[in-house]
């Protein structure tokens, strides 16, 4: 707030000097700037988050997205009350499938559990018209904001389910995705992850994942590298005709974890004009260690459930192991980082490439949330913390939404050209 403070005195004192603009009413600049809190700022503000996990609470039954849900971290952050007390306008709503094996029978499961899974937000959206809107455009979600409502666009997390081949991506496109992360915790058929450890640091993607991405840019969708091993990424920036986004990630210079990235490397990216989404993932955010009991728990469970494939497995099975990861949660939960630790990515982010290639995205409901954030209600603390930094609300704009529309709109742009 201090450099707006500032800058209001000076015009102050122009005033009181220049006889011309002394006939203007000075005191209008004082009392704008004073009204604007960092509350009615964030307010204000058109605020989006690149990676909501929500879409797989929709199928719970004790899950109702109209309702004030108990929150629980990592798993229950959002919904339309906390949006409300949140400021949060919406973003892109993610179609996440876990990594399974690279075999038929299991891509014909994962193509299934995918396309469940955006029927899922699809129905969330039309059962509930006067909260949510689809957005297919940047144009779309700016609209959508200005009104209201909710913008519910779509991503995928992992392109496991597009199977073996790159066109199945349309099949998603036509029912709204607009963007697209190839790869999860292990390498599939697209390219290399970063928490692959059985593989080489330098994998890279396959000449399947760069058909991926070509695919991506004539549909005009954008690119998310997040999750991806930095060599996939070079690869992603190297082939994409449209900037890269990271949708969620966080950085090596404060945390040296395989998620993250390197100071360098997101200069490199930013550079192209591709853009960093903050996580708030504990695991990634700081050093933490399970406790003794959570960890012998774990194990435990692991060595139950060895050999189970998730896409084979039958609904009492998953049941079952869902059950217990909740009780194990419950009973030993996982350590948890800090708001001040989340910032403290945020912040050097935006020391490294400015505003303009910084945004949010903190893996709500997919394991994000922190100790003083721990749901979306919280994010107007955020708006609060840049202020205190010195950012503008202009700068603010940016971070909150502006970057993540202009990435969209290259994308959008790009495909008008190859058509
Ligand atoms: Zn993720």
């Amino acid at each position: 707030m201090r450099k707006m403070l500032l800058a209001v005195s000076a015009i102050a004192l122009l005033g009181a000097c220049a006889p011309k603009a002394a006939e203007t009413e000075p005191t209008a600049p004082d009392e704008a700037v004073e009204a604007a809190t960092p509350a009615e700022i964030h307010e204000s503000l058109m605020v989006f988050d690149s990676h909501l996990d929500t879409p797989a609470n929709l199928s719970k039954p004790d899950f109702d997205i109209m309702a004030d849900n108990p929150t629980e971290i990592g798993s229950v952050q959002v919904d339309v009350p906390k949006m409300d007390r949140g400021g949060l306008d919406g973003g892109f709503w993610v179609i996440f499938t876990p990594q399974g094996p690279l075999t038929e029978e299991a891509y014909d499961a994962a193509f299934k559990a995918a396309s469940a899974r955006q029927d899922e937000i699809l129905k969330m959206v039309a059962d509930h018209p006067d909260a949510f809107e689809l957005a297919y455009t940047a144009d779309d979600a700016e609209r959508i904001a200005a009104s209201g409502k909710k913008v519910v666009l779509q991503s995928i997390e992992n392109s496991y389910p597009l199977m073996l081949d790159a066109s199945n991506l349309k099949t998603f496109y036509d029912k709204g995705v607009r963007m697209v992360g190839l790869i999860h915790f292990r390498d599939n058929q697209f390219g290399g992850s970063a928490t692959d450890f059985t593989s080489p640091d330098d994998t890279g993607l396959t000449d399947l994942g760069k058909e991926l991405v070509r695919e991506a840019n004539r549909l005009g969708m954008v690119v998310d590298g997040s999750h991806s091993s930095d060599a996939s990424v070079k690869d992603m920036i190297e082939l994409s005709t449209t900037p890269v986004i990271l949708t969620h990630t966080g950085l090596k210079s404060v945390y040296d974890h395989p998620r993250n990235i390197t100071d360098d490397f997101l200069k490199e990216i930013a550079a192209q004009g591709g853009v960093i989404q903050i996580n708030a993932y504990s695991g990634y955010l700081e050093e933490l260690e399970d406790s003794p009991k959570r960890r012998a728990a774990l194990e435990e469970l692991q060595s139950e459930f060895e050999g189970v494939n998730p896409f084979t497995a039958d609904d009492e099975t998953k049941a079952r192991y869902m059950e217990r990861m909740q009780a194990i949660n419950a009973e030993f939960p996982p350590p948890r980082s800090t708001f001040e630790k989340f910032m403290e990515h945020m912040l050097r982010a935006l020391e490294l490439v400015g505003p303009d290639h910084v945004g949010m995205g903190a893996d709500w409901d997919g394991g994000g949330g922190v100790t003083g954030m721990e749901d979306v209600s919280f994010l107007p603390k955020v708006t609060e913390r840049l202020l205190e930094e010195g950012y503008t609300e202009e700068d603010l704009a940016k971070i909150w939404g502006g970057n993540l529309m202009r990435v969209l709109r290259q994308a959008e742009a790009a495909k008008e050209t190859t058509e």
